[in-house]
């Protein structure tokens, strides 16, 4: 289970081990009081060359893991929500791609996007991605992710 927290990437990076996580008081899952910590996973994020060490919990109850991750990013992806949809409004805006962020990247997005959108909602929106996309992440869905 993905636990979003509002985090500084910056501090993650630099801090290492030594980052102080926020522990979960109860299990969101089945609410059981006992949380343990169950080591941490690498992510890469856009704007920095090193990994960053996310923590990780443990429900012995349940056995449900935590993995807790800044808010404002997607599960997968290391450009955040805000940038992504930001190089999405310029494209539609401008017929052409930002320069920060590979091409290719965007083109998958927008891809992605546009699938997700008329998968959800119909063909009727294929002119209304930018409001698919604030839809789907609404819904807790990523609209940029390839998985319907
Ligand atoms: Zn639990």
């Amino acid at each position: 289970m993905i636990v979003s927290v509002i985090v500084s990437i910056k501090e993650i990076v630099a801090k290492g081990r030594d980052f102080p996580w926020p522990r979960p008081e109860v299990c969101p899952r089945c609410h059981g009081h006992r949380v343990w910590g169950h080591g941490f996973v690498a992510a890469f994020f856009d704007g920095f060359a090193d990994e960053a060490l996310l923590r990780r919990y443990r429900c012995p109850d349940c056995r449900c893991v935590l993995r807790l991750r800044p808010s404002g990013f997607f599960k997968r992806f290391q450009a955040s929500i805000k940038t992504i949809r930001d190089c999405i409004v310029y494209r539609l805006a401008n017929s052409r791609w930002p320069k920060a962020i590979s091409h290719t990247r965007q083109g998958h997005w927008l891809r992605s996007l546009y699938r997700k959108t008329l998968a959800y909602f119909g063909q009727g929106w294929k002119d209304r991605l930018l409001e698919g996309f604030d839809y789907l992440v609404r819904m807790d869905e990523i609209p940029v992710s390839r998985r319907i």
